[in-house]
């Protein structure tokens, strides 16, 4: 039974063509794909960063031609991108093989890359970053973009949220074939969605509205009640297509079980989209569904390191919407872990430290560590937590207890924390999150 997404008929698709890329075209991917090996066989990481330059650099037009003919689903927004795209590829995977940049590299460089790589994939689900897509949707002609939130992020290299929701806003008109599954909740994603021609509107929540307090569109306070948000300009929430009820994902004509295996709410809310997306793109609901049940690590996140007497679980944050988010993941009274960078791609601001909030967090043993542990460790004092400051996210560990402790770190503390902990021990291993 293949069960349509309400409000709209799936995406308008054409066939699936040969790929038939020229000559300059398949020698730029294979240069490629051989620097990618090489970069991963000198363990300087995945490679699919360089190696997507390196086309990129030979082939201007490669990431156009790499998509030309696939059926392309774009996930963009703050928060959830990486997780999303998982469920996302899951779900389309039931469907045709599917080209996914599943390590996060999230950029054309990225995107490039998994093309690439799935040369004859029927079907690709890239992340991309948001100040990316308007670029990446231009070459790609996706689809299905999913838009889950918007927020404040990398606040010295991303501009102001409002002019990004308008940015991307523009991008999406400029699809009209394309179908925009957009989250209800969040008044930035509704202020940019709203100008796309096909939408399909998630009651997918929003864990932080630090950045939702005045319209997108006019600047007025916005008035928020039980049932959404509305200003005096017009811009309101959208009826929603798909909501979340009692775990389940709902619309006017069916009823579907959002039993994961991700922990926390926010992410029973990417399911939602994720599903939602699967179906614009034509699979059908019940199977989408199942599929989403098989995905229990993202790229390494809500696994469990074990290490000697430990068990780390290992979590990412990155902004203050990301934290908002996790703070309800964490064990009521676990020790926690908290490891911050302020390399590049992390921003080298750590103002967004004071809007997260801390306080929340109860009693509990908390080291903060990373290579802005003295900033993380003056924003817990103001906010009245006990805690040690550690630099080294190794030698944290030793000031904390055997037993479960969770883990939470932003992009580059997690990757690095992750790589030393696999790399550093034989006796490391990685198992699955059963929960
Ligand atoms: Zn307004």
């Amino acid at each position: 039974m293949v069960v349509r997404t309400p409000g709209v008929s799936p995406a308008a698709t054409s066939p699936p063509g040969q790929r038939r890329w020229g000559w300059w075209t398949r020698a730029a991917v294979r240069a490629g794909l051989i620097t990618a090996g090489l970069s991963r066989r000198l363990g300087l990481g995945a490679g699919s960063i360089i190696g997507g330059r390196v086309t990129l650099a030979l082939d201007a037009h490669a990431l156009r031609r790499l998509a030309a003919g696939r059926r392309v689903v774009l996930v963009s927004g703050t928060n959830g991108k990486t997780t999303t795209s998982h469920l996302v590829a899951a779900a389309v995977r039931t469907v045709g093989p599917v080209a996914h940049n599943s390590g996060g590299s999230n950029m054309a460089d990225g995107a490039v890359a998994a093309l690439a790589e799935a040369r004859d994939a029927e079907y690709a689900v890239i992340e991309v970053d948001e100040l990316h897509l308007a670029a990446v949707a231009e070459a790609v002609d996706p689809m299905v973009v999913v838009l889950l939130n918007l927020t404040r992020d990398q606040l010295d290299r991303a501009t102001e949220v409002g002019a990004i929701a308008s940015a991307v806003g523009h991008a999406l008109a400029r699809h009209p074939r394309t179908v925009v599954v957009a989250n209800a909740d969040d008044p930035m994603v509704v202020s940019a969605a709203k100008l796309a021609t096909r939408s399909v509107w998630v009651a997918a929540g929003s864990s932080w509205l630090g950045d939702a307090s005045s319209c997108p569109r006019c600047g007025h306070t916005l008035t928020f009640t039980e049932s959404g948000w509305e200003c005096v300009c017009g811009l309101a929430r959208p009826t929603p297509d798909w909501r979340i009820e009692n775990g389940k994902a709902c619309t006017s004509n069916m009823v579907l079980p959002l039993d994961i295996r991700l922990p926390g709410q926010v992410n029973r809310s990417n399911a939602a989209m994720a599903l939602a997306a699967a179906c614009a793109v034509g699979v059908a609901a019940d199977q989408a569904a199942s599929a989403l049940r098989e995905v229990d690590v993202v790229a390494g996140r809500y696994a469990v390191v074990h290490r000697g007497a430990q068990n780390l679980r290992m979590l990412l944050a990155k902004n203050p919407a990301g934290w908002a988010g996790m703070l309800s993941m964490l064990g009521e009274s676990r020790p926690l872990l908290v490891i911050i960078n302020a390399r590049e791609a992390d921003g080298r601001d750590t103002s967004w430290l004071w809007d997260v909030p801390f306080e929340q967090l109860t009693s509990r043993q908390v080291v903060a560590s990373g290579e802005r542990a003295a900033d993380l460790g003056v924003r817990l004092s103001y906010a009245g937590l006990e805690h040690q400051t550690v630099a080294d996210p190794l030698a944290a560990l030793a000031a904390l207890p055997a037993g479960e402790i969770d883990v939470v770190a932003n992009y580059t503390a997690f990757h690095h924390f992750r790589r030393r902990l696999l790399g550093g021990s034989r006796l490391s291993r990685e198992r699955e999150v059963a929960r």
